[in-house]
């Protein structure tokens, strides 16, 4: 197992939003956590990435507990988050963004090899390096977003809600760019509300409901479920 999200439960003040969550991404997967909005699915993440930190309960990479450490700690350990809007910098090239993501690495080898492995990846990142960030369109910042999070060369890529905002045809792409990074030996946790394609890219789901994980099968198990489908494919 890689990773592994013990009894977990997390708090905002004194409401608990996590009441106990159980998951685990074995080596090469792609694994799916699906859920309506405010289900829990991005406090998920944020906890697994050190941003938020437990109440109860551990998570742990390959059997190192994580909860404890600092976000920093987390990420140099082989744990990259790309968030929920993606917070690229809108000042700052696609080249200075991507760079910002190596901050774990000391040498400019890996650094620039880094940068060339994003660019093969995305090759409409290379053709941009110089373009300030903020002048990309929304389906290039998210490759961005992915990009500078693929600089730390992570074991387990995180990423919240990829889809949001794009267009069906870019969420397609990103989906398959996702699919050949996984190929490529990178595990996947992703959090979706669009479902459908997170069920098509992922071997695993997780379904959430108010801060419990309600439903754990294979993705083709999620797809086949009637109530999964009533509830997050649109009947
Ligand atoms: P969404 O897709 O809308 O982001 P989600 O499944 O990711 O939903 P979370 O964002 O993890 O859900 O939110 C879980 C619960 O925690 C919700 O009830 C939400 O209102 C609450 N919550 C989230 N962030 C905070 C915060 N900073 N302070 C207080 N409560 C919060």
């Amino acid at each position: 197992m890689l990773l592994q999200v013990v009894d977990l439960k997390v708090k905002y003040g004194n409401i608990e939003v996590l009441h106990g969550i159980n998951l685990e991404v074995r080596e090469g997967e792609i694994v799916a956590i699906l859920g309506a909005n405010g289900a829990g699915k991005s406090t998920t993440l944020m906890t697994i990435s050190g941003i938020l930190k437990p109440s109860h309960g551990g998570i742990y990479l390959d059997k190192t507990p994580l909860h404890k450490l600092p976000a920093h700690e987390i990420v140099k350990l082989g744990i990259a988050q790309v968030p929920e809007g993606r917070r690229i910098f809108g000042t700052l090239t696609v080249r200075e963004n991507l760079k910002l993501g190596a901050f774990t690495r000391r040498n400019d080898a890996g650094t620039a090899a880094a940068e060339e492995w994003v660019y093969e990846l995305f090759p409409i990142l290379a053709e941009r390096r110089e373009q300030l960030a903020g002048t990309l369109s929304g389906g290039e910042q998210q490759m961005l977003a992915i990009g500078r999070a693929l600089m730390s060369r992570p074991k387990i890529l995180l990423l919240d809600e990829p889809s949001l905002g794009l267009a069906p045809i870019l969420v397609k792409s990103i989906f398959q760019t996702l699919r050949e990074i996984n190929q490529q030996g990178v595990t996947i946790l992703l959090v979706e509300q669009n479902a459908r394609a997170a069920l098509k890219l992922a071997h695993r789901g997780y379904v959430m409901e108010v801060g419990n994980i309600v439903l754990a099968d294979t993705a083709e198990q999620l797809l086949a479920n009637p109530e999964v489908q009533q509830a997050y494919l649109g009947g």
